[in-house]
Parts: structure tokens; C-alpha cells; sequence
């Protein structure tokens, strides 16, 4: 292509011209010509001498009528003249020619004429050519004028402008796209495939598919995210748009658009350099946009992501973050995906040209497999085991909404997290339900306490050969009008979340050792009951918890060896350092502290020693199967071995066969818990069975 068609030329001629020159040595001519184009609205200058035209032409001439035959300079020297400072469309020249001999009238067009006129001036068809030439021009004018304003825009805002001649693959770039590519004024491209191959491996394939809908007519318009390498290697991301312009059988000839720079923050996020949210919604619509073929959405979410933040710092934090970045980018085929990051610790996948959910949930394991391996962090060298988990969203047909998508991944990631983390999930309809059912109870769960639906119940804890009660475990109990009872399975991790847990434990605290201390008043067997009481991971965050404790024993005439609190495994591994610091100053207080749902968690049993610890809970999934288990014996009886070379006792819960109890009796586990003995009792039940147990 010579002549860039959007930029190269400088405004010179107004869009709108209504004065003709007349050139022409014959005053006669001059007045016969002048009067004729003025009845027809147009503005006349005139001359006699060619030599002057150039001074003449003014911004306002829009056409020139230009005698042939002169004394001085003739028309055809003019012409060149004139030729050499405006183009035929700028600015149209008639030759005006007393015959229409034909070697006179093809050197003018040749010199650059647009048309000619005969003398004698058949008035009609002069003007006819005059005013077609007119309006030629000054539709020509004001096309360049728009583009001239469109390019002076588009500088204004730091786009790049692009025209491709579809045909010939000819392709013209403006300074600032050369700029972006890293460019310098004077080089050029030489066709589209240099343009091409500047786009990152990656996004090629993509955006080629864009490109190829577009030109065959499948989108109405081309845009596409992509990286494009600049000279100096580094690859900047660009919005590249640009629409086609078509023949009449609808085949595109030229396709021109505009490059944007959208590196800085727009689409990339900051840290990682994958690209952020806004983008990722964008790929997300187009995805559903072209209605073609099938997609996933992978939400995923880190594990304990807030635990390497608050214990190793931000910076370990954000190496983590980059980290991962870098598996996940590794881990899928990059050509069929988008990977961004959403901000904190999530990231999503977006998975083109697959063909099953199937598929979708190998990528997801993938990405779990390769997330996983350790990671040292630099600072400090500290190896930290990264987690994630995967909520998959699997699209097949149409009219979809990117919120609903995402929200699908999200509540499946959720799903996810909750049965385990470390694994992923698919969406499925129920999770809905089971998202809006969570929903509500967060909602109801505010008003809980205040509405007095909170209440407690005490399951005896005995000792196994005995069947003496020992301690009684305290068990929170929701009643609400609407929903019935609740689990605290199901509430307790939603107020661990939306941190009701605090007021929420407190009053568990309260109102179980308030009924300890009205049990003892009303029986003189209660004397040496204690009562238990379940502490979440959260309610170990602050310092306060335990001056809350020492208060309420105080209160309520207590000992602290009254109170035993549980904690799980997990729960300590969330936060091991304040965690342990502040069971120790439980137990200095006198409180005891034991471990519940021992075995489900992975604390290497060494980290026990460090703790601060009175008894054991061996998990109920160890004592509901220890019958038809050899494995579960076998780690029920190391447990029983540690803990008591640690000088701890053992809590078997779930018992509730009379084989359970035997076997545990025989393996040496002090005490029990469990159907076989007593259901969690309302407090007026327990004093029932402390009073049957006194009478026997
Ligand atoms: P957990 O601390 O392991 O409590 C024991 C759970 O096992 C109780 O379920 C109890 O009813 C049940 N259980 C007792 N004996 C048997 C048996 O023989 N067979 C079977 N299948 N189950 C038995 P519950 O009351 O639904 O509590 C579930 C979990 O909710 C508790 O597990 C604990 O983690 C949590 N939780 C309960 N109350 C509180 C509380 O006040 N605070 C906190 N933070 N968590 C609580
Ligand atoms: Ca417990
Ligand atoms: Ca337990």
C-alpha cells in the first residue's frame, strides 16, 4: 500500500467548497462561464493569467475550470503545476477545450484532469460534470475530515490505528501503533502475518478464530485481549478492535481498526501479571456469546491462604500468590484458556474447546496436583504445602450470564471447600438450593440469640469400666420456628465465617457453666461433674477468650477444673502459633484441654508434645468401624499408646454398641462417649440419670 489511508493526509481544504476558479484568457469566456455557475449557487473567482492559479486557490475553492489554449502558461502547465500541491481529489480540475481533439483530452486526464467541457458550453451537461465533480470532492472532504477527526482522536487517546487490505494482506499502521509495537517511525510492516506473528503463542490461536468469525461474518465485530510481542521481547497487552468492510457479495476487502494499550492495571493484575477480573468477565461474554462449542468455569480458591498471610507475612503471601500463578499457567494447554486472578486468593480458568464436563474435572485435578507440591518461600525459606479447591461451572447451551456462571463456579468451589478442601467440584442445581438454604440461616442466625432459640444439651461422658459419670460435653442446640432445629454442623461453620461465633461462644460458655453450677447446687453427686465445652479455631484468634473464661468461672463460684474445653486438630492447625499460646494460658488458669476428633487431622503426632493437653478424643469414624476394621484397631491402639506415654487420657466417642465398649475397655481407653450410654439430655434429663445412677 502507498499511501496510508487514515493519517498521512494534513487537513488543507474545507469539507464544504462552493467557489469555482475560472481560468481562462478570453474575458467573455471568463463572464459566460462565471454567470452560468453562479445561477447555479456557486461562488466564482476568475483569472486570465495561469500563472496566478496557485496564489488563488483558496481554502474555500472546491473546483477549478481550467481553459486549455492560453498565451502565457497553457492549461496542461497549470495542471502540473497545481497537481504537484493538490490531488485530483482535493481539488477536481475541468478542462475547459475548444475541441475535443482527442490527444489534448487524454494528456489532460493524464496531467491529472478529472473531466472536460467543450466550447461551445452546452450549459446542462457543464454543469452536470461540474456539480458531480463538486460533489465528489466535498464528499471526499468530509470523509477525510472524519477520519482526520477520528485519527486526532484516537491519538488523543493513545490508541493505535490499523488498516489491512484484506485481499492483498497489505497493512498499514499508524505511529502510535508502532510505538506499542515497539517500532520505530520509518520501519513498516511488510503484511498482516508480520502483524500476526507478533501475537503471543498463546493467544494466537484465539484470536485467529476471532479474526476468521469476523471476516466470514459470524460476529459483527472483531475484538479481542491478546498479548503482542514489541521488539524489545517484553509482551504488552492490547485491545485490538476493528470491523470489515465488505463488497457487495458480503466478501470483506479491507478491515481497519484500533489498537488500545490496556496493560497498565486495566486487564493484568498487578502481582501475577494474569489478567484480572474485568478481563476475565470480558472473555467469560464472549465465550457465551459465540454460542458455539462448549465451556468451563474453574473458580478456585486457595486453602488457609489467610494463615500464610497472617503467620508468614504479605510478602510470603504474595510469593505464594505468584507461585501458584505460575502452576496454574503451567498446568493447562494456555492456547484454550484464559487464567485470571479475581484479587485476594481466587483465580479463575476459563476452558475453551472441551468437549465434557468430563474433561473440565481433569483439568481440575490437574490444576490440584500442580498447585500442591511444596513451595519454599524465599524469605525466611520457610516450605509452606499449598492447598486449592475447584468449583467447576460446565456450560453447553445458550444464553447464559456471566454472573450466573460465576456464580455457579463459586458456590461449587464453596461445595468444595466444605467437603474437605483440596478437591474440586461441579455445579450442580441442588448446591443452589443448598446456597440459599445457607443463606438463610446466616440471616436467621443474627436474630438467634436475641430470640432466645440458642440452648444447650449435655451428653455423659463415663468411664468404660465403670459406667461412672465423669464429665458431661455440651452441645449447642438451634430451635427456630421455620427451619426446626438446626445442626451445628450446618450453623456453627456459618457463624465461624460471619464471626458470630464470638458472641455465639460466649454465651455457650455462659450458659453451660451456669448449669454446671445449678447442677451441683441441686445434687450433692454433681459435686465432681465437669462439664465440657467446644471451642471453635476462630474463638482462639483473640487474647480476650481467655480473661472471658476466668470471668465467667469467677461468676458462676466455679473451679476451672470445671471446664474442660475441646478443641479439633484442624482447628489448632488454622492458627498453631496463637492457638497454642493461648490454650497454655487456659490451662495455667487451671481449665483442662483436650483434643477432639483425634486421627481426622494431620498434625504429626510429634507436634503433641508441644501442646498443652490433658486428654485425647479418639474420632467416632475410628470407633463406628474398629469392628470390622483391623487398620481402625491398629490406629486406635497407637493413639491409646501415645497417649498415654504422654501421660493422657483417652475420650472414645461415638460408642454405641456393648462390642465397641468392650473392646475399647480392653485396649485400655478410660472413658466413653456415646449412644450406648446416654443421647445428648436436656439438663432436666441429666439430673434424672445422675439420680437413677445414685439409686443403683
Ligand atoms: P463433636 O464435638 O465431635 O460432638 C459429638 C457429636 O457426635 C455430637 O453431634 C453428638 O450428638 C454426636 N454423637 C454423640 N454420640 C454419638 C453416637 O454414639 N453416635 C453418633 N452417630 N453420634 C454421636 P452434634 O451435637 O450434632 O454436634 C456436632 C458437632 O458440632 C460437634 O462435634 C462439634 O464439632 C460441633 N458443636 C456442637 N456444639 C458446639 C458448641 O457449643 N460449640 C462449637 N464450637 N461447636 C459445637
Ligand atoms: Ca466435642
Ligand atoms: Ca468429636
Amino acid at each position: 500500500m502507498t499511501s496510508p489511508p487514515l493519517v498521512n493526509s494534513v487537513p488543507r481544504s474545507h469539507a464544504l467548497a462552493t467557489r469555482v476558479l475560472i481560468v481562462d484568457d478570453e474575458a467573455m469566456n471568463r463572464a459566460m462561464l462565471g454567470g452560468m455557475v453562479k445561477r447555479h449557487g456557486y461562488r466564482v473567482i476568475d483569472t486570465g493569467d495561469g500563472s496566478q492559479v496557485l496564489d488563488l486557490i483558496a481554502e474555500d475553492v472546491g473546483l477549478v475550470l481550467l481553459d486549455i489554449v492560453m498565451p502565457e502558461m497553457d492549461g496542461f502547465e497549470v495542471l502540473t503545476r497545481l497537481r504537484r500541491i493538490r490531488s485530483a481529489v482535493e481539488l477536481p480540475v475541468i478542462m475547459v477545450t475548444a475541441s475535443d481533439d482527442k490527444d489534448q483530452v487524454v494528456k489532460a486526464f493524464r496531467l491529472g484532469a478529472n473531466d472536460f467541457i467543450t466550447k461551445p458550453v452546452d450549459v446542462d451537461i457543464a454543469m452536470a460534470r461540474i456539480e458531480t465533480q463538486m460533489q465528489l470532492r466535498n464528499s471526499q472532504a468530509a470523509l477525510r475530515e472524519s477520519e482526520e477527526r477520528y485519527a486526532l482522536a484516537a491519538d488523543g487517546t493513545n490508541d493505535g490505528l490499523w488498516d489491512w487490505q484484506v485481499s492483498s494482506g497489505e497493512v498499514y499502521i499508524s505511529p502510535r501503533c508502532k510505538s506499542m509495537l515497539g517500532l520505530g517511525p520509518d520501519d513498516e510492516l511488510a503484511s498482516i502475518d508480520d502483524l500476526l506473528m507478533r501475537i503471543h503463542t498463546d493467544d494466537r490461536k484465539r484470536v485467529e478464530w476471532e479474526l476468521n468469525a469476523h471476516l466470514q461474518g459470524l460476529i459483527p465485530h472483531f475484538e479481542a485481549e491478546l498479548r503482542m510481542q514489541r521488539d524489545d521481547e517484553s509482551f504488552p497487552w492490547v485491545l485490538c478492535r476493528g470491523t470489515a468492510i465488505r463488497n457487495e457479495n458480503g466478501v470483506a476487502t479491507r478491515m481497519a481498526g484500533s489498537l488500545t494499550d490496556i496493560t497498565e492495571g486495566k486487564v493484568a493484575d498487578a502481582l501475577t501479571g494474569l489478567p484480572n477480573r474485568l478481563l476475565f468477565r470480558d472473555r467469560l461474554q464472549r465465550a457465551i456469546d459465540r454460542r458455539l462449542g462448549k465451556f468451563a468455569v474453574l473458580y478456585l480458591d486457595l486453602d488457609n491462604f489467610k494463615l500464610v498471610n497472617d503467620s508468614l507475612g504479605h510478602e510470603a503471601g504474595d510469593q505464594l500468590l505468584i507461585a501458584v500463578a505460575k502452576r496454574l499457567e503451567n498446568s493447562v494447554r494456555k492456547s484454550e484458556c484464559i487464567i485470571a486472578r479475581l484479587g485476594g486468593d481466587e483465580f479463575t480458568v476459563l476452558l475453551e474447546g472441551i468437549d465434557s464436563a468430563q474433561e473440565a474435572k481433569q483439568v481440575a485435578q490437574r490444576i490440584i496436583d500442580a498447585v500442591s507440591q511444596p513451595i519454599t518461600i524465599e524469605r525466611g525459606g520457610r516450605e509452606v504445602f499449598p492447598t486449592v479447591s475447584v468449583g467447576i461451572s460446565y456450560v453447553e447451551g445458550r444464553g447464559r450470564k456471566v454472573d450466573d456462571i460465576l456464580r455457579e463456579a463459586d458456590t461449587a468451589m464453596y461445595n468444595a471447600k466444605s467437603n474437605g478442601k483440596s478437591g474440586y467440584r461441579l455445579f450442580e442445581t441442588e448446591m443452589h438450593q443448598q446456597a440459599k438454604q445457607r443463606l438463610d440461616i446466616e440471616s436467621e442466625l443474627r436474630r438467634a440469640l436475641e430470640r432466645n432459640e440458642i440452648h444447650l444439651e449435655y451428653q455423659p461422658i463415663v468411664e468404660l469400666g465403670t459406667g461412672k459419670l465423669s464429665c458431661v460435653e455440651a452441645l449447642v442446640r438451634w430451635e427456630h420456628s421455620r427451619l426446626g432445629s438446626v445442626s451445628p454442623l450446618k450453623f456453627i461453620p456459618i457463624a465461624e465465617e460471619n464471626g458470630l461465633i464470638e458472641p455465639l461462644g460466649i454465651a455457650i460458655l455462659k450458659m453451660a457453666c451456669n448449669q454446671l453450677a445449678r447442677w451441683k447446687q441441686a445434687r450433692p453427686a454433681c459435686e465432681d461433674l465437669s462439664v465440657n465445652i467446644n471451642l471453635s479455631s476462630k474463638q482462639l484468634s483473640s487474647n480476650e477468650i481467655v480473661d472471658v473464661i476466668a470471668e465467667i468461672l469467677d461468676e458462676e463460684n466455679l473451679q476451672p477444673r470445671d471446664l474442660q474445653v475441646e478443641i479439633t486438630e484442624s482447628a489448632l492447625m488454622e492458627n498453631p502459633h496463637q492457638g497454642v499460646r493461648l490454650l497454655k494460658s487456659m490451662r495455667n488458669l487451671g481449665v483442662r484441654i483436650g483434643i477432639d476428633d483425634f486421627g481426622t487431622g494431620y498434625s504429626s503426632l510429634h507436634c503433641l508434645h508441644q501442646l498443652p493437653l490433658d486428654y485425647l478424643k479418639i474420632d467416632h469414624s475410628f470407633v463406628n468401624e474398629m469392628t470390622h476394621s483391623k487398620d481402625k484397631v491398629a490406629i486406635i491402639s497407637t493413639i491409646l499408646a501415645l497417649a498415654h506415654h504422654m501421660n493422657l487420657s483417652v475420650v472414645a466417642e461415638g460408642i454405641e454398641t456393648d462390642e465397641q465398649r468392650l473392646q475399647l475397655l480392653g485396649m485400655g481407653a478410660e472413658f466413653g462417649q456415646g449412644f450406648l450410654f446416654a443421647r445428648p439430655l436436656t439438663s432436666r434429663q441429666l439430673l434424672s440419670l445422675v439420680d437413677e445412677m445414685e439409686a443403683r
